[in-house]
């Protein structure tokens, strides 16, 4: 199967005599795969990260294929605001004048030609195959040209041809990292705001366009780090409880498929060891996660609370996702660990149980923009007008974990999006509209602590007592966090 090396790596273009007509009737498997990944997410809003283990597992695909068919399908979804813009250029016509279907196979095509190192005449006939096959002889001559047209510039090339007309640096950077406008804008805003500088926007947009390798949680007290090290993970420097697993399936581990281990982001895992770290005078054993389906942190947090005789109530106002929060606690729960699975819609809790808990996590619903490595068509699903639609959510849920925590208590506030509507901006407006009386921020960063027990570097502002985690800086999400005192 094809190369997997990155973009900017690629060798000389290698040619054949042969039209890439000629030589390949059919698509192969691992191509017909992304394709149908990238069908069901533009016709059925389907999310690529649950559907496509479906589609490889019906198309039988395993190991080197697997591993094809998602880089292709993958990057194509995040490129596809660089590859829409090549594919206008190189078809001389706009993307809104191309069949949905079409669009997609040449999408699939351009990654191939300059976002992997596909063999020019591979990457041609293999596509025009698939066009042939799904989408009509017509569209495959026409998928032929265009590719053909394609494979006469590199990435880099391409790159300067498409982003020399756009009217100024966002719009470039915005076609060149294939990420919407408003997106960059407010990413500049967040690494102003939080590092005083925008010099790393460039790295961070990089950052984004590359997954991140698949992170593991050890719940503490259910997994042994041998049992971890002879499955193939590595301890993770970025917090006590993660691991990295450089290849394979993570199905493939028994701590996993029990529950022993979880996948989870290690920025997910610092939030939540800091929340329960956090030192606070008086009673220690009534946790709630207020938000807290599929239950990622709930599991760490059951865990954690198990440590220390703590009760959990982990709720979600969604039935279904409060099941899924009561399967990834289940192991937590046989190990001993006293957990309450409840379904309630968080803004009332604080009004039924005013003061009742120690400690509470508000993990937000939120646009999830510090997330995009992992989600690799969100970017394009997200618009500027889901901040406003979150942001009195976001606000009630932080005032109803506030009303729920007892004087001397602590609630963390955290988004897997650094938007400073989302994040600065709540915490600001909810203390403000407490008019400072009841509540107060405590310096998170000190109880964001690495494998070592050091404080995490860089996660904002001397000034600022919240922290802000950055794919580029930290190899985490994009995930915010503040801590609350009630006094
Ligand atoms: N903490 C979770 C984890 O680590 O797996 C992720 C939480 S997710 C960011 C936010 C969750 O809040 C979603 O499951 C959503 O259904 C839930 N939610 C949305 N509105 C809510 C509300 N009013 N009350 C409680 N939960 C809510």
């Amino acid at each position: 199967m094809t190369d997997l090396t990155p973009p900017g790596r690629r060798g000389p273009r290698r040619r054949s005599a042969r039209t890439p007509a000629q030589r390949q009737r059919r698509a192969d498997p691992a191509r017909e795969a992304a394709y149908s990944l990238l069908r069901a997410v533009a016709t059925q809003d389907a999310y690529a990260n649950l559907e496509l283990p479906r589609i490889l597992t019906a198309a039988g695909l395993r190991g080197r294929d697997a591993a094809f068919a998602t880089e292709l399908a993958y990057g194509t979804l995040r490129m596809q605001g660089l590859y829409d813009a090549v594919a206008a250029q190189a078809a001389s016509r706009p993307t809104s004048a191309i069949d949905p279907a079409v669009l997609d196979v040449l999408r699939l095509g351009i990654h191939q030609l300059l976002g992997m190192r596909v063999p020019d005449h591979a990457g041609v006939s293999a596509t025009v195959a698939l066009a042939r096959q799904h989408v009509g002889q017509g569209a495959a001559g026409f998928v032929n040209a265009v590719l053909r047209r394609v494979v006469e510039r590199d990435r880099s090339a391409w790159i300067d041809t498409v982003t020399t007309e756009e009217p100024d640096e966002t719009a470039r950077l915005a076609v060149e990292h294939s990420h919407p406008a408003w997106i960059v804008r407010a990413l500049r805003a967040s690494l102003l705001a939080n590092t005083g500088t925008d010099e790393e926007l460039v790295a961070l947009l990089a950052a984004q366009n590359v997954a991140g390798s698949l992170s593991l949680a050890a719940r503490p007290g259910l997994v042994e780090d041998e049992e971890l090290r002879e499955a193939g993970a590595h301890p993770s420097p970025t917090a006590r409880t993660a691991w990295t697993l450089p290849s394979g399936d993570p199905g493939a581990l028994a701590a996993v498929r029990d529950g022993r281990v979880a996948v989870q982001d290690a920025g997910s895992q610092l939030l939540t060891l800091a929340l329960a770290d956090a030192p606070i005078e008086g009673p220690d054993a009534r946790w709630l996660d207020l938000c807290a389906g599929p239950g990622g942190k709930a599991g760490l947090l059951a865990a954690l609370a198990h440590g220390r005789g703590a009760h959990l109530r982990a709720n979600e106002i969604s039935p279904h996702r409060a099941e899924l929060v009561r399967q990834t606690l289940r192991s937590v729960v046989e190990a001993g660990a006293r957990v309450e699975v409840t379904v309630e819609d968080g803004r009332d809790v604080g009004s039924h149980e005013p003061g009742r808990y120690d400690r509470v996590l508000v993990d937000a619903p939120c646009t999830g923009l510090g997330a995009l490595r992992r989600r690799p068509e969100a970017r394009w699903r997200r618009s500027p007008r889901d901040i406003p639609a979150l942001a009195p959510l976001q606000r009630a849920l932080l005032d109803s974990a506030l009303e729920a925590t007892r004087s001397g208590g602590l609630v963390a506030y955290a988004t897997c999006s650094p938007h400073l509507a989302e994040t600065h901006l709540v915490v600001r407006d909810v203390l403000k509209g407490r008019a400072g009386q009841d509540a107060e921020l405590v310096d998170v960063r000190p109880h964001l602590r690495d494998r070592d027990g050091r404080p995490v570097a860089g996660v904002g502002r001397p000034d600022e007592l919240w922290a802000q985690l950055w794919p580029h800086r930290h190899g985490t999400d994009g995930m915010f966090v503040a801590l609350l005192r009630r006094r």
